[in-house]
């Protein structure tokens, strides 16, 4: 039987630090994976400066592909997912951050490489963490997450290629998923004209909701027969999708657009051609959020918390207790889900 982390703590002196404590363990023998809440002891988790009591994570793609046994993603098991923790420093040897201090992790090995925030206790390196803005809630932070932060990363680049809500419409793809939805907020908030190209229908009403402009199905960025140059369109785009979206996109973009490259949902692939580059003076830029330096990641927290903050989080925010995250993973691969899922931990 799991015990409680919460009744281990109390019983503890302040300060002190449980040895045990529940997390959800995912496990794969041969072709099989299993994901189960198991109770874990304070030694099975890596070397690190901070002692992260955590009270959010949430859901994320890479999530999803830990707990598949073919997911690539993870290389040692036993493992515990969680890219996103959100939570309170509970030891501390890194003078950034004193016990006490709220922080959010994302990136890094956390959750890949190492031990992540489905658990109630997470160590990591100092690096790794950054303290929670004022303005943000531990839970609204794990609504924002890495998907949060690469939006707000792929907005910043459009900003400073020059592209601003004078200069003409954007448009974001892959828009119902976490960081197309966070995009377009970010965007509308800001002033730009936004439209959004999202294969969901049932997505359309929230995605108007939260500023989008117009909606674009996705056959309308994707034709049979992409030109190398078509008509000019929009002035940024950020790009979730990859594939043939991404070449149209560079096709259509204004002269001197800026496009931001995140993921590829759509495929690896980029079937394109230099014209866009060299007749236009389009850009295209990628964005990683995973190995973002430190100081950027502070400055785009707490703009998450300021002038990028979403208007409408809450209504994005479906939220799941530790024992849900299977399933809940196994439906965001479907491609069913939409939105942001917060995962209650501590
Ligand atoms: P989600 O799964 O939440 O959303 C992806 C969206 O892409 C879907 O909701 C759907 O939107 C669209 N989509 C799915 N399949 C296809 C397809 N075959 N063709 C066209 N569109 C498709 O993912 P996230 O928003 O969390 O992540 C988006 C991408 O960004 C992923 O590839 C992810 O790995 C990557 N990523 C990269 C990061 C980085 O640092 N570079 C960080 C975080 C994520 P719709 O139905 O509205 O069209």
């Amino acid at each position: 039987m799991a015990i409680s982390a919460s009744r281990f703590y109390n019983k503890l002196p302040i300060g002190g630090i449980p040895m045990h404590f529940r997390a959800l363990v995912a496990d794969r023998r041969e072709d099989q994976a299993e994901a189960s809440v198991q109770t874990v002891e304070e030694a099975r988790l890596p070397e690190g400066d901070l002692l992260l009591k955590v009270a959010y994570s949430s859901i994320n793609y890479k999530d999803a592909l830990a707990m598949e046994p073919d997911g690539r993603i993870v290389s040692r098991y036993p493992h515990i997912p969680g890219i996103d923790a959100a939570g309170e420093i509970v030891k501390s040897s890194d003078k950034r951050l004193k016990p006490g201090t709220k922080a959010i992790v994302t990136g890094y090995g956390f959750g890949v490489s190492q031990h992540g925030g489905y658990s109630e206790f997470a160590r990591v390196p100092g690096d790794w963490a950054v303290p929670l803005p004022k303005g943000l809630t531990e839970r609204e932070a794990m609504a924002l997450g890495t998907a949060g932060l690469t939006a707000a990363m792929s907005v910043q680049r459009l900003q400073d290629s020059g592209v601003s809500p004078s200069s003409g419409p954007v448009v974001v793809t892959g828009a119902s998923g976490g960081v197309g939805t966070l995009a377009v907020s970010m965007l509308a908030r800001l002033g730009y004209e936004v439209e959004a190209v999202s294969g969901k229908e049932e997505a359309h009403e929230r995605l108007r909701e939260l500023g989008a402009a117009r909606i674009l199905p996705r056959e309308e960025l994707q034709p049979q027969e992409a030109r190398p140059l078509d008509k000019q369109r929009w002035a940024g785009a950020v790009d979730c999708v990859g594939g043939t979206m991404l070449a149209s996109l560079l096709s259509r973009m204004k002269y001197g657009g800026a496009v931001t490259a995140c993921g590829l949902t759509g495929g690896g692939e980029l079937p394109t051609s230099v014209y866009p580059f060299i007749l236009r003076g389009v850009s295209l830029h990628g964005i990683d959020s995973v190995w973002a330096p430190r100081e950027l990641r502070k400055r785009l927290w707490k703009r998450m918390a300021g002038d990028l903050k979403p208007r409408r989080l809450e209504e994005l925010i479906a939220e799941f207790e530790l024992t849900e995250v299977p399933a809940a993973a196994k439906e965001l691969l479907r491609g069913a889900s939409t939105g942001r899922k917060v995962v209650v931990v501590g």
